[in-house]
């Protein structure tokens, strides 16, 4: 659907936003005067007053201004919750109002999702849990309150039950190491990581050099306010496209600095078979890792070649074999679902190739198309076309069914914006093998201390209930340069969370 022109009342900032989520879901572009379109103008006006019980109730009304001069009216009205607060209702309310005029009047069709934005779809379901609600009541109020339709409710809320072991596995004092590599052999066409391609000898030492000093200020503040480390993650970028020496270097320093009899995971995402060396899993064998992520995103040698990914899926396999022959307890396989060129049977047979190797964790992601990769660029200049969202969902639909009769569950999920078929990302499991490190960063219970580039820090403060991060730069260029700055900026964090 196209309009012309938009207003709002009242002009604020966030309910700009709140419009602009609404129309984005339902794929409503705003054109400009000159461009044909199906409305002149729409027009809506959010009101809020508070009823004789004392709860928030909010109208919204939209008024749709068709081009031959027709006009129509349309109004909805919504009450808060008795445990919501008064502004977080209003916005909820005034989102939920215009999103059902849409799909009442307009006959747009359900959002999965319905409302419910965030990257963490989880965190609302906690917060019910934490207030005595029962997992149907959850179900009820994700439908009522946010639209979510009942089959991605009935996804989220019994997860969040299944989390709650591991989360009070962590106390205040209980955190997570992230370690970021940001090196990579070559771009992939939907990464929007700056690229950092494995650079020459003497920058890989200058990266090592400031890398050491990052982890020893890390190292120095789990003593100084005697943390007890539960996980380490080394991530990236892709960890292994370092050189054997640096590789070992790398992961010797983490373990000396981290590893203890607390660490129950020790992960590595190892990502690409073309990054791949007997002597790395040599190394990850003898320093204790626990759990290797391998991401063959597909099994379809077509859409590897597309993608820009140096590697067979025969190399997938090959990888996944020699890392289990090495007795590593748990191996990840990271999938796409909604790359381009493929369609649900590409999906089908990749699942049923992956399925085959028994891995102990696949993630799901649906392609997110970002700002800033070469994809991205390449749909607007060659009108290159991704699967559409009937089709990503029938993927998705097909990748669970998999995942499912293999005995695994999912156990954590996540979202990010322009998601392909407006679906998610999801980790799911054989009982048992679930990763402890994605739980807690994904639900944010846990502080993670962030290492090297590209790496952000998450510090929870348990005395003030709230959560603030700092961030290593994503280049290479400025990490090196600005490495004090980044560890003070952790410091600081750090010393207002937990200093006397
Ligand atoms: S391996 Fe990951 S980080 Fe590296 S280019 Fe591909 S998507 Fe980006």
């Amino acid at each position: 659907m196209k309009i012309q022109t938009l207003t709002l009342y009242p002009a604020q900032e966030v309910f700009t936003k709140i419009t602009k989520e609404v129309l984005n879901l339902f794929k409503v572009a705003v054109v400009g005067g000159k461009e044909a379109a199906d409305y002149a103008q729409l027009s809506v006006v959010y009101r809020w007053q508070h009823t004789e019980g004392g709860r928030v109730q909010v109208r919204v009304r939209l008024y749709a201004f068709r081009c031959d001069g027709m006009r129509k009216e349309y109004e909805t009205q919504g009450d808060g919750a008795d445990d919501e607060r008064e502004m977080a209702a209003v916005h909820r309310l005034a989102k939920l109002g215009l999103y059902q005029i849409f799909r009442r009047h307009f006959g747009m069709p359900q959002a999965p999702w319905g409302i419910l934005h965030g990257v963490r779809p989880t965190k609302i379901v906690h917060r019910w849990i934490a207030g005595g609600l029962t997992e149907q009541a959850i179900i009820r109020r994700l439908q009522q309150d946010y639209a979510c339709s009942r089959e991605k409710a009935e996804l989220i809320v019994p997860m969040a039950f299944r989390q709650l072991p591991f989360l009070q596995t962590s106390s205040e004092k209980t955190v997570s190491i992230y370690v970021g590599i940001p090196f990579c052999l070559t771009r992939c066409l939907y990464c929007s990581f700056p690229a950092n391609l494995l650079p020459g000898e003497e920058e890989l030492r200058e990266f090592m050099a400031v890398f050491r000093k990052d982890l020893a200020a890390a190292q120095d503040a789990v003593r100084r306010y005697g943390f007890t480390v539960q996980n380490i993650y080394v991530g990236g970028g892709t960890p292994t496209s370092l050189p054997d020496k640096s590789f070992a270097e790398m992961l010797q320093l983490v373990y000396n600095a981290f590893y203890g009899p607390a660490c129950g995971e020790f992960t590595v995402e190892a990502g690409r078979p073309d990054s791949m060396s007997a002597a790395k899993i040599e190394t990850m064998r003898a320093l204790g890792v626990t759990r290797v992520s391998v991401n063959p995103q597909s099994m379809q040698e077509k859409t590897l070649v597309r993608i820009g990914r140096r590697h067979t899926p025969a190399q997938v396999v090959e990888m996944f074999r020699a890392l289990r022959a090495a007795g590593i307890p748990h191996i990840n396989m990271d999938l796409i679902l909604g790359l381009p060129g493929e369609t649900a049977t590409d999906v089908e047979d990749t699942m049923r190739q992956v399925v085959a190797l028994a891995p102990d964790d696949i993630t799901l992601h649906a392609l997110a198309l970002k700002r800033g990769s070469r994809l991205k660029l390449m749909m607007e200049e060659q009108h290159v076309e991704l699967p559409d969202d009937a089709e990503t969902r029938r993927m998705s639909e097909t990748a669970l069914r998999y995942v499912r009769a293999a005995g695994m569950q999912p156990y954590y999920l996540y979202r990010q914006g322009y998601m392909s078929g407006d679906l998610e990302n999801i980790g799911c499991c054989r009982p048992g093998a679930e990763g402890m490190y994605n739980i807690q960063i994904m639900e944010e219970h846990q502080t993670i201390l962030g290492i090297g580039g590209a790496a952000t820090t998450k510090v929870v403060d348990f005395r003030r209930h709230r959560m603030k991060s700092a961030f290593n730069a994503k280049d290479l260029t400025t990490y090196l340069r600005d490495i004090d700055h980044y560890i003070e900026k952790r410091a600081l964090l750090l010393e207002e969370a937990y200093g006397e």
